[in-house]
């Protein structure tokens, strides 16, 4: 058996090194046109900020390397430029000019490219992309050079990641985003603290424009804004997104979906005998079961290892696993991160779910360093199946998404939340775990135990309802929404009275600083007759809307 592997990087050194392990016998052919194969692309913000000094610790394995311990025919700077699939034959050119390569089964992993929108002067040698070490390097010389501001255009993951680096270097950044806040794939509630620290670390932070040309100067090159800013710039780095890099593939009858190529779940293509994996193929949400390309390290390399077990233990393989895009970013102090389907992905499927912010504590409040960590749960109504989860914090984020990412891909639901055993003493979390409480507090909400209204409800809840503030009068007397009564928590069951005066027959809607005395408070007015509801996540998610 001949296995030919087009990208050796995330996908396709997963997939060579599992038909390795599989199979001594086989032949396994790796082409990659660049100068490298497994190497570490996720760290490549990182060399530019001088975390990882040298390019050469982004280098996972060498050619040689793989060849001793895998028995690996690595080929780089070999292009794959045609693919004739009635004949298993690709098309490679090389530096000594054109060559064929058979296979008997072919994996492709070619990745993704940058997306270059059609800008005026995007040609220039200030504007770069963060795609290759090469890309890497020449952005770390220019920044050699002197450079003193940048312009980075797409606050996506990447983006963001470029800005930290280039803020720690020294550099005054601006960060220009289409989309109404940074970091799309957030919702608002927690991508504004991620705002909030960026302007800390000193980047500007632009967003709803777009950038409409970048004019090449002798010392300098100008981003234009739309809306007519002009902004200085010794350095650009365009980050607005990835296209699969898949013309060839396309031109030679593999089935694309908007250029991703289409996949079953073995993660075999139209073509027999052509499997493909990574960012270029198209992929199965978990939650809401559209298709779509997921551009992450994790899925490329558990789907290459499982493409390898479908063509060498054909009948047996598992299938490869819907994705959650569960996905993290380190931004100064703060991390943030998500799993499984956002707000816009659910409401355009016909689940009703329910929404659920808190703010607890990422160890017990008294050990010394606590932090707050802001999350938000999605959950199904009715059997409380989850769904989503994102939070943003200083301390103990990543943990608790990937406990949650765990908790989807079970298929759990907020009751098994509470249930969960997870480790704790002082120093790392509590003995109810935030997950625990997000599954106290939600498994409340669908048995009717806590109701709950949301920040966009606010207009309504001004002219309908009483506003009911239960922090203290010192915390109330720092901002508060303006005609709301304030009854600290602790003094409510002796002054229900006054609510009666004050909400007249109608509604009575609690706010405290996170929903925490606020849903003692609901208890207290909902077991007096009132009609009251608990503000998800408080003053604390309020701000998030102002
Ligand atoms: P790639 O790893 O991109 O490999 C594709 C390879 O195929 C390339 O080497 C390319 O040269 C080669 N190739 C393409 N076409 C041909 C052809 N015709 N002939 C020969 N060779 C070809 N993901 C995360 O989960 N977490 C992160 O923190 C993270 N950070 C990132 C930071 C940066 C700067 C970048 C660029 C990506 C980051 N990613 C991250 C995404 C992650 O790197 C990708 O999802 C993953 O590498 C995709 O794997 P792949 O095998 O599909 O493609």
């Amino acid at each position: 058996m001949k296995i030919v592997i087009v990208g050796g990087v995330a996908g396709g050194m997963s997939a060579a090194a599992r038909a390795r392990r599989l199979d001594e016998s086989a032949e396994i052919v790796v082409l990659d046109r660049g100068e490298h194969v497994s190497w570490a692309s996720c760290g490549l913000p990182y060399h530019v900020g001088g975390e990882i000094p040298e390019a050469d610790d982004l280098l996972v394995q060498t050619p040689d390397k793989l060849r001793a311990a895998l028995n690996l025919d690595v080929r780089t700077r070999h292009d794959v430029v045609g693919l004739d699939t009635a004949a298993r034959r690709l098309t490679v050119l090389t530096d000594d000019g054109t060559d064929t390569v058979d296979y008997d089964a072919l994996i492709l992993s070619p990745g993704a490219r940058a997306v270059r929108p059609p800008l005026d002067g995007l040609d220039s040698s200030r504007v770069h992309t963060l795609r290759s070490i090469d890309d890497a390097t020449a952005l770390r010389e220019q920044l050699d050079r002197g450079a003193g501001r940048a312009v980075v255009l797409g606050a996506g993951f990447i983006g963001l990641e470029a800005a930290e680096t280039l803020a720690a270097r020294g550099l005054d950044v601006t960060v220009v985003e289409l989309s109404s806040h940074v970091l799309p794939p957030l919702e608002h509630e927690v991508a504004w603290r991620v705002t909030a620290e960026l302007e800390r670390i000193g980047v500007t932070v632009r967003t709803g424009l777009a950038a409409t040309a970048v004019e090449q100067g002798a010392d300098h090159d100008t981003v234009v804004l739309a809306d007519g800013t002009r902004l200085p710039a010794d350095v650009v780095v365009l980050s607005v997104g990835v296209r699969p890099d898949t013309a060839v593939f396309e031109q030679a009858g593999i089935a694309t979906d908007r250029g991703a190529l289409v996949i079953d779940e073995h993660g075999r293509t139209n073509v027999d005998g052509v499997w493909a994996v990574g960012d270029a193929v198209t992929s199965t949400d978990a939650v809401t079961g559209l298709r779509r390309p997921v551009a992450l390290a994790g899925p490329a390399n558990r789907a290459g290892r499982l493409v390898a077990d479908d063509i060498l233990r054909p009948g047996s393989a598992r299938p490869l696993p819907p994705t959650l895009s569960t996905a993290v970013v380190r931004v100064g102090e703060l991390t943030a991160a998500a799993t499984g389907a956002d707000r816009a992905a659910l409401r355009a499927t016909d689940v009703y779910f329910h929404t659920l912010h808190l703010h607890p504590s990422h160890h017990v409040g008294w050990f010394p360093g606590a932090e707050q960590i802001h999350m938000m749960i999605h959950f199904r109504a009715g059997d409380g199946v989850l769904l989503g989860a994102q939070a943003v914090g200083r301390a103990g984020v990543d943990k608790r998404i990937d406990v949650l990412a765990t908790a989807i891909r079970g298929g759990m639901t907020v009751a098994d939340l509470v249930d969960l055993d997870l480790a704790y003493a002082p120093p790392y979390g509590a003995a109810k775990d935030p997950v625990n409480l997000a599954g106290m507090a939600a498994s409340n909400v669908l048995d009717g135990t806590l109701h709950i209204w949301h920040v966009d409800q606010l207009e309504e809840v001004r002219r309908d309802a009483l506003v009911l503030d239960v922090r203290s009068t010192a915390e109330f007397a720092s901002g508060h929404i303006p005609g709301s009564l304030n009854i600290p928590h602790t003094e409510l069951r002796e002054r229900l009275g006054e609510v009666t005066a004050a909400a007249k027959g109608h509604p009575v809607r609690v706010l405290c600083a996170s929903g925490v005395r606020s849903n003692i408070a609901h208890r207290v007015l909902a077991q007096a007759g009132f009609d009251s509801a608990s503000l998800s996540g408080g003053m604390l998610t309020l701000r998030a809307a102002l």
